[in-house]
Parts: C-alpha cells; structure tokens; sequence
C-alpha cells in the first residue's frame, strides 16, 4: 500500500507528492514541527501538540495555514488513509515558497505537510524492557530550542553520535555541566530519595508534551517531581534514569557515557511511569 501525505490542500502518494524548492523549508529551515504517537487509531495528547504548535507558530511568526478544527481532521485523515492503528503523525509547516531572501516575504502562503506512518509497538516495548544506552554531548544549540523549529542540524548530529556509540539517545549537557534534554526526547533522573527530577521549562529544552504527561502521572504514583537542572555527575549516580518522548512514552535508560545507571537494569519508576501513561494520557 503506497504512503499518503497532505501537501498544501492536496492528498497524494509519496512518490507523487512535491514542494518547490523555494519552500523556506528547504532553504532555510524556516518552519515548525509536530509529531503525535496514534495508538490503537487515536491521537495521543492531541490537545497538547496543536497548543504548542499554535505556541511555535506564534514566536516564529508564522501564520496558522489551517484552522484548528481543520487541521485536526486532516491530521485524522491521513492517519486513516495510511490504515495507521499505532505510529506517529508528523506535521510541518513552513514560511511557505518565495524568492530567496532572509527577511520575511510579503507574499507567501505558510506551506503545511502532514504524514503518517506505522510503527511495530512490540519494538518499542522490546525497547522499554531492556532500557536504552545514552551518550552525552556538549549542548551548542541555538537559545530557543523551546521552540519545536525544523533546524534539527544539531539534533542529527547527536543523534548519529549516539548511533555510532552504539547507543539509542544522545543527552545534551550545558557549560555548567547541567543535562537539558536528548536530541529528541526530555532527560530524567530519580534520585537515591525516589525523587524524580527533569529540567525546568525555562527556555532552554522543548516543553515535551509527554514531560507534561509524566509528570501528571508521577502525581498519580505518588511520586514526588522536581523540575531542576541535574548535572551530569548527579545523573551518575542516579537510581534510575529515562527519557521521554511522544515516539518512546517513558524509555528506561541504563547507562550513560558506558556507565551503569543503578544496578544497570530499568528501574521501577521508569516501569510504573511508562504502564501508566496511556491511562492518563488524553486520546482522541
Ligand atoms: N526534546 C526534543 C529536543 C525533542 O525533539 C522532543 C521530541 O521530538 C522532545 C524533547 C520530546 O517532546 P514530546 O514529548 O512532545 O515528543
């Protein structure tokens, strides 16, 4: 069955679908992005994705190419006409296509691609259960990375760092010395006391939408949180640590830089946060 993406108003295979190469995307990076799991056929903190992506709009300035209702039904159809019943629905949208020039241009109409696609739920589980290696990297992104913008250069790259490490997740760490968050999921710690720590959202992480979740999750738990910065020595000698993201849920970590997290195995908060999520999780 061939993939079908939305491409500015139009539904069309892959292999037939285009943007121009003026796109801003393309040349510039200029645009926003959203990825939100589908489980079971419905959409995973839906509510949650389109604010930050309103959010994300609104600080790039671009303007909303559908509206809300709009594009939660375009989002529904391409999820439907990809038959997805668990995976990822991505969404991009960019300043749209114009001569190439750094400033705004005052013609454009915001250019929007919407595709979806199947993931096995049995690789991720497989995943949870043995817990994930990460590597760590000096973070040298630019300061808004609260920002969900589609200039990933440094992101990719700490990505193939970790694959090349043979690792899963590569966690970005600031001059201080202080974890922010992975190349693409928010970092975790639970503290010897059964604490569970992840950084602040003061400008410098993505305000995950599965961080937000966890941590109404952990309420349930009883667990108590503490959103602060954590230094790399202080993950060392964590109990537990794990990652979070839309594509991963709660992802045990059992190592970081080759050394063992606790005793090296996932721990039980990580397990207890991760069973829990999609009970507390909105699905739409
Ligand atoms: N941090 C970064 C840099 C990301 O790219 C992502 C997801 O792609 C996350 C955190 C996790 O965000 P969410 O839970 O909304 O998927």
């Amino acid at each position: 069955m061939s993939r079908i993406a939305y491409v500015n108003g139009r539904y069309c295979r892959h292999s037939e679908a285009a943007v121009s190469i003026d796109d801003r995307a393309f040349v510039f990076g200029d645009g926003v992005y959203e990825v939100c799991e589908v489980r079971g056929g419905a959409l995973i903190d839906e509510d949650r994705h389109l604010a930050r992506l309103a959010r994300s709009l609104g600080l790039v300035r671009i303007a909303a190419p559908l509206t809300e209702p709009a594009l939660r039904r375009v989002l529904r159809e391409v999820v439907a006409r990809n038959r997805v019943r668990d995976g990822l629905v991505y969404c991009q949208i960019s300043r749209g296509a114009a001569r190439r020039d750094f400033g705004f241009p005052s013609d454009a109409k915001p250019g929007i691609v919407i595709t979806a696609k199947a993931l096995d739920p049995r690789l991720n589980e497989e995943r949870a259960a043995q817990g994930v290696k990460v590597v760590t990297a000096p973070d040298e992104r630019w300061a808004h990375p609260h920002i969900k913008s589609l200039q990933l250069l440094p992101n990719v790259l700490a990505k193939q760092s970790a694959r090349e490490a043979g690792a899963y997740e590569t966690w970005f760490v600031d001059n201080a010395g202080f974890v922010t968050e992975g190349a693409s999921s928010n970092a975790w710690i639970v503290t010897a006391q059964g604490r569970l720590v992840t950084h602040p959202l003061d400008g410098v992480i993505l305000p995950g939408v599965t961080r937000a979740t966890l941590i109404e999750v952990a309420a349930a738990l009883g667990v108590v949180v503490e959103e602060r910065a954590f230094a790399l020595e202080e993950a060392f000698e964590a109990r537990e640590a794990l990652m979070s993201s839309a594509t991963t849920v709660a992802l045990p970590v059992v190592a970081i830089d080759g050394r063992p997290v606790g005793d090296g195995r996932p721990g039980t908060t990580a397990r207890g946060l991760r069973s829990r999520f999609h009970d507390i999780a909105q699905r739409a």
